[in-house]
């Protein structure tokens, strides 16, 4: 018989979910029709229009806004009196086998070399589980597409070549063109270590990205200057947002990780 604490957190991760994979968050949306509004482009004006009305039949018919549901990423905090235990990592597992089934999710979770799917969205360190100390206990889930995370690159820099850090991000967005389903959100992660530098980026995607800072605007201006577009089909907006997150690093390193997201940026936190 599961615990209460187990089906609470069990409930928390299966609802968001699916109101992650439902609804897109304001800040994404606002910027979507930011980009709508500043679009002279009439085929790329026409692609917002679908992605709108994608949006909309979703919501309505209270189904996923995307087929690929994506692999699950979930961020806990814990307060102090909620200890770190194998019951939270089993009920947040449970709370994805849940939602493939209620939401329901596309089962995407294969071994990476048998490929033989395991039908629930888990598997060996699937769904991504990262815990971190807080104030409150929030679980935040960020489902993520294989379209965007295939484009995804990491360059171990030189530490003299800091100011070609804009270059490299916009020449990742050149090399992805239309296959993450532009216009992309592209989180950054400088300093840390390889793997680090990895979780940085991907952290930077649960940043609001209705602001960013003058170094995060500056690469966004060169991803734009590609002219990719919506659906890589030409248009002012390749990239909505830029977010950018870092890390002290090894005084002989510079690692420099680019997560890419696609314009579905779905994540969803509750609070428990
Ligand atoms: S990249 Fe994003 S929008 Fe495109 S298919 Fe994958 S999840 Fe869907």
């Amino acid at each position: 018989m599961p615990s209460p604490f187990f089906e609470t957190v069990a409930a928390a991760v299966e609802r968001a979910i699916h109101d992650a994979e439902t609804e897109l968050p304001a800040d994404v949306v606002s910027v979507l029709q930011t980009a709508y509004a500043n679009e002279t482009s009439s085929v790329a004006r026409g692609e917002y229009e679908n992605i709108f009305a994608n949006l909309k039949i979703a919501k309505e018919r209270d189904v996923p806004i995307c087929q690929d549901t994506g692999l699950i990423v979930l961020y806990i905090t814990l307060p102090p009196e909620i200890p770190y235990s194998a019951e939270l990592f089993e009920a947040a597992e449970e709370g994805v086998r849940r939602a493939t089934v209620s939401v329901p999710l596309r089962p995407n979770a294969v071994n990476p070399l048998s490929r033989k799917n395991s039908g629930d969205n888990c598997g060996e360190g699937i769904p991504a589980i990262h815990i971190r100390p807080g104030e409150k206990f929030t679980v935040t889930v960020l489902p993520k597409g294989a379209g965007s995370e295939n484009m995804s690159q990491i360059k171990m820099m030189l530490p003299s070549e800091v100011d070609k850090i804009p270059e490299f991000v916009a020449d990742v967005a050149r090399t992805a063109g239309s296959r993450p389903c532009p216009p992309i959100i592209v989180g950054v992660g400088i300093g840390g270590t390889f793997d680090t530098a990895s979780a940085l980026a991907k952290e930077a995607l649960l940043e609001p990205i209705d602001q960013m800072d003058d170094f995060e605007q500056e690469i966004c201006d060169r991803i734009n200057e590609l002219g990719i577009g919506p659906m890589g089909l030409g248009g002012k907006t390749t990239a909505l947002a830029v977010k950018v997150k870092r890390g002290a690093c090894h005084t002989a390193s510079l690692p420099v990780a680019v997560n890419i997201q696609c314009w579905c940026c779905r994540r969803r936190t509750v609070e428990l």
